[in-house]
């Protein structure tokens, strides 16, 4: 099919929700795509953070292709090995106890606010209260939109779950001011996404974690775009030298088949018994097998060295861009290879002029432009994308 046929059909028969941009991608190769008419583009945003080890890499092929061969579907009424080897894989990374898997970011956060409510009510009846942030996203459905603290996500879909409220990002007073004896959990992403790649102050997770202990409060962590290796550590909170309650994992996971999961401890698990939660395709074999796979390749090729070695070089290169353009640019930030650089314009037309010159980068929050590549990229990659974003800037 020609890219206009393709696009025709898409505009009469899918749901028009997406501002898809002009461009049909057909494969990929590492950190490049390739569209339906032959054109090569630098991939700088991954399936927004998802493709960890880049298009088509042979491992993950082949475990997908091998385990497609053998068994993709069982249903969780039934164990299997490559299940049982995630689950203990993640829990060792994680420093936790037990993991749940299901299909997404969206539904791993579910999990775990349906987790703390459980968990809440075994201290007290009226311990229901999550506190979220400003600026957050926790997803789609209709309890994290509700926890996510954006209005523009919520509008025309209430009523909305009750018990949510919200707190600024970076802001430990305002969270001190509302956390109470009703407050079953504060969920945070480490290092907003979403929302621009907002950076907290050094110590506000710690102190967000010493409040939750003071009011009993569990601590969610939605690592959904932090976690794996994002930010040159396997799960961002590292950095941060907090561990939560709950951690909750997905785009990265399993290197772009869907997948999605949430990891707490023992005492917190213990909330949930057989037929409180489930999925019946959460933790399918063939999801199972490709996020053993990323875990392998990511600790075999060093990855989560290189996204901190290359996010240096990424960061570097972009305040080099900022001292060329300072009407342009006013601020680079991030963390391995979550980087955000701040614009005095919204970044839409940035984004499709690099577009059409061959490099794919994402712009978030309207004016910041946000990079999250393959973690497998190297230095000369990202040279290519800077200069098709140099020559963008140079002509605005
Ligand atoms: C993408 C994202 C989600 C939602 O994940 P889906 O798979 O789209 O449901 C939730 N939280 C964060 C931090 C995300 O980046």
């Amino acid at each position: 099919m020609d890219k206009q046929t393709i696009e025709d059909i898409d505009q009469e028969n899918y749901l028009q929700v997406f501002a898809r941009y002009n461009l049909v991608l057909s494969h990929g190769d590492g950190p490049y795509v390739y569209d339906n008419e032959g054109k090569k583009y630098i991939d700088f945003l991954g399936g927004i953070a998802v493709n960890v080890l880049g298009h088509a890499h042979p491992v993950l092929v082949k475990a997908v292709s091998e385990q497609a061969g053998k068994i993709i579907h069982c249903s969780n009424l039934y164990y299997t090995e490559v299940q049982a080897i995630l689950a203990k894989k993640l829990a060792t990374l994680s420093g936790l106890d037990r993991v749940f898997v299901g299909n997404s970011g969206a539904e791993a956060n579910e999990g775990a606010i349906k987790l703390a409510r459980k968990y809440g009510k075994t201290i007290a009846a009226d311990k229901v209260e999550i506190i979220t942030a400003e600026h957050s996203f926790h997803g789609r459905t209709l309890a994290t939109l509700t926890a996510t603290g954006q209005p523009k996500y919520q509008k025309g879909y209430e009523p909305l779950p009750g018990g949510f409220k919200y707190v600024p990002f970076n802001d430990i007073a305002a969270l001190e001011a509302i956390i109470s004896a009703k407050t079953c959990a504060v969920m945070l992403e480490p290092i907003q996404g979403e929302g621009g790649v907002n950076i907290p102050d050094k110590d506000y997770l710690i102190k967000v974690r010493q409040l939750c202990d003071k009011y009993g409060a569990l601590l969610i962590l939605d690592e959904i775009q932090t976690g794996m290796g994002r930010t040159g550590k396997m799960f961002a909170y590292e950095l941060f030298g907090v561990k939560p309650d709950i951690v909750t994992l997905a785009k990265g996971l399993a290197g772009g088949v869907p997948i999605g999961a949430f990891i707490t401890t023992n005492k917190v698990a213990a909330a949930f018994t057989a037929g409180d939660h489930g999925s019946t395709f959460g933790g399918n074999p063939l999801a199972c097998a490709a996020a053993n796979a990323v875990l392998r390749v990511m600790d075999e090729e060093k990855l989560l060295e290189n996204a901190q070695i290359i996010g240096d070089y990424l960061v570097d290169k972009l305040n080099a861009l900022k001292s060329k353009y300072p009407a342009l640019i006013t601020e680079v930030r991030g963390k391995g290879l979550i980087v955000g650089a701040k614009l005095t314009l919204p970044g839409r037309d940035i984004v499709n002029n690099c577009l059409s010159q061959g490099a794919i980068i994402n712009c978030t929050a309207g004016d910041i432009l946000r990079f999250v590549p393959p973690l497998i990229i190297t230095k000369d990659h990202v040279d290519e994308m800077i200069a098709v974003l140099d020559k963008t800037l140079a002509a605005v």
